[in-house]
C-alpha cells in the first residue's frame, strides 16, 4: 500500500461518465469519475487537483486504464 493517500483531503465529485472497455475481473461496465481532490500539505494549505478515477460498476473495484 502506498502512502500517497495521506496527502489527499476531501474529494468532491465533479461528474461521471461511461468509460470504454470492461472490468477484467467480472466483465462489468467501467465508469470514469472526475474528482476534485483537496490536498492538505503543511507548506501548501490548499491545493486542488482534478483526477480521473475508474471504477467497475458491478464489483466496485478501482481500475487503472492500461493501453496495449
Ligand atoms: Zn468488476
Amino acid at each position: 500500500m502506498r502512502l500517497s493517500y495521506v496527502c489527499e483531503g476531501q474529494q468532491k465529485e465533479l461528474g461521471r461518465q461511461q468509460a470504454p472497455g470492461s472490468c477484467p475481473y467480472c466483465g462489468g461496465k467501467v465508469e470514469a469519475m472526475d474528482v476534485e481532490v483537496q490536498s492538505k500539505l503543511c507548506f501548501l494549505p490548499m491545493c486542488f487537483q482534478i483526477k480521473r478515477k475508474y471504477f467497475c460498476t458491478l464489483c466496485s473495484r478501482r481500475l487503472e486504464i492500461l493501453y496495449d
